[in-house]
């Protein structure tokens, strides 16, 4: 057969860096610093919650499109209680299988072949895809190390609105960097939406897992509750990543785009997983503080670990990556700077895995020599990653 199986919109797509490097873990049975999920579940009383509602029928079938209305209304209270954000659970909620389907259900609905959307850079790799599936043109703003973190430039993005932005896809905390995006930076994209007139599609699934600034909504910005979709998820907040509940706030209109895709693409998920998360928004602040704590002190003992080990880290303010420069390790170590290099030869030389920053830019030069790690571990784990990695320099 002459013509290639996948279509051309996906052919630059492989598989995701994710899969391949977990699979990486389990071959080598090395310590899983890549893919970014808990290695312990979250709350007890949460999966017993979703043991209630299976056992009690509730969501065992087909579930309504939009959700739950438990959880609507439960996501609706805590965007008013968290954020002071007002929103109608009936026509602004829409539940979603996990953050990823909300994301791609979203530029489906939006976008028109053409279309250009605004991407920090690095960004998160469904990102990319889900542009491509909808025919829309990404436009990458490439956030620059500065100062032991990256910042966006705001001229630069300004200068990349043309007429055929349609929108912003925006993420803060960012991952993989671990920027959090500040108020004054947000103010300045939310005005610049308003100028141009474009919609923003705001990812804010680490809206919980923020150590230095704040998390402020870029639906709470003048001019910008019509015209964001803003995205959640209980994976990283709760760590059921595995659970895939995920949601969208926006206007009624927005919604009803979103959900249009969103119908088509599972119809519903998660149907038991939904009545539980409902509980979970609901779990006293003491939780959310100790998980924000808890990772606060992982990222310290990872950051300073990987310094002590030799690279140059850049500090996350927030979600639970921390991104590092390789180079400091010298030619040989650092496989002449290549992280992708860097992180196929690691688990062998040392039994770690991680990231190459490189998958997450349309400009691979500029993420070369940058490699993430994640510290949504056990402390032990950390401990012995740290160690294990120090063995680098040495070697
Ligand atoms: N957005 C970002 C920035 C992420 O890091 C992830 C991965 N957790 C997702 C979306 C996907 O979230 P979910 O697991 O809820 O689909
Ligand atoms: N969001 C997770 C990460 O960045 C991975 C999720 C996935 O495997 N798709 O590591």
């Amino acid at each position: 057969m002459e013509r290639p199986l996948l279509n051309r919109r996906l052919s630059e797509f492989g598989t995701t860096i994710f899969a391949e490097m977990s699979a990486l873990a389990a071959r080598t049975g090395s310590i899983n610093l890549g893919q970014g999920f808990p290695d312990t579940d979250g709350p007890e009383e949460v999966r017993e919650a979703a043991v209630r509602a299976l056992r009690d029928g509730r969501g065992n079938q087909y579930p309504p499109g939009p959700g739950v209305p438990e959880l609507r209304t439960a996501v609706a209270e805590h965007q008013q209680r968290r954020y002071g954000l007002e929103f109608d659970p009936d026509r602004e909620v829409l539940v979603t299988a996990g953050a990823t389907e909300a994301i791609a259900a979203s530029l489906l609905a939006l976008l028109e072949p053409g279309d250009e959307v605004i991407a920090l850079e690095p960004y998160y790799d469904s990102y990319a895809a889900c542009i491509a599936m909808a025919g829309g043109t990404r436009v990458p703003v490439t956030l620059r190390p500065a100062e032991g973190t990256y910042r966006l430039d705001l001229d630069e993005l300004r200068a990349a609105v043309t007429d055929r932005t349609r929108l912003i896809l925006l993420n803060t905390p960012h991952n993989p960097t671990g920027t959090v995006l500040t108020r004054a930076e947000l103010a300045a994209v939310a005005e610049l939406a308003c100028e141009r007139d474009l919609l923003v599609v705001t990812d804010e699934v680490y809206e919980y897992l923020v150590f230095d600034g704040e998390h402020v909504p870029l639906a709470s910005f003048p001019g910008m509750r019509d015209r964001t979709v803003t995205i959640g998820s209980s994976g990283k907040t709760f760590s059921f990543t595995g659970w895939k509940v995920g949601w969208v706030t926006a206007s009624p209109e927005l919604v009803t785009a979103v959900r249009s895709a969103k119908q088509f693409l599972t119809y519903v998920s998660a149907g038991p997983f939904q009545y539980a998360v409902a509980e979970a928004l609901r779990l006293p602040e003491t939780y959310f503080h100790s998980l924000r704590e808890d990772l606060r002190a992982k990222r310290d003992l990872l950051s300073g670990g990987l310094a002590e080990a030799g690279f140059e880290v850049f500090r996350p303010a927030g979600t639970y990556f921390v991104t590092t420069d390789i180079r400091p390790l010298g030619p040989e170590a650092s496989k002449g700077g290549d992280g992708f290099a860097f992180c196929r030869a690691l688990p062998e030389l040392c039994g770690v895995v991680a990231i190459p920053n490189a998958v997450f830019y349309d400009h691979q030069d500029q993420g070369a020599p940058f490699v993430r790690f994640a510290f949504c571990k056990r402390t032990e784990t950390l401990a012995e990653a740290v160690t294990r990695l120090k063995s680098l320099s040495l070697g």
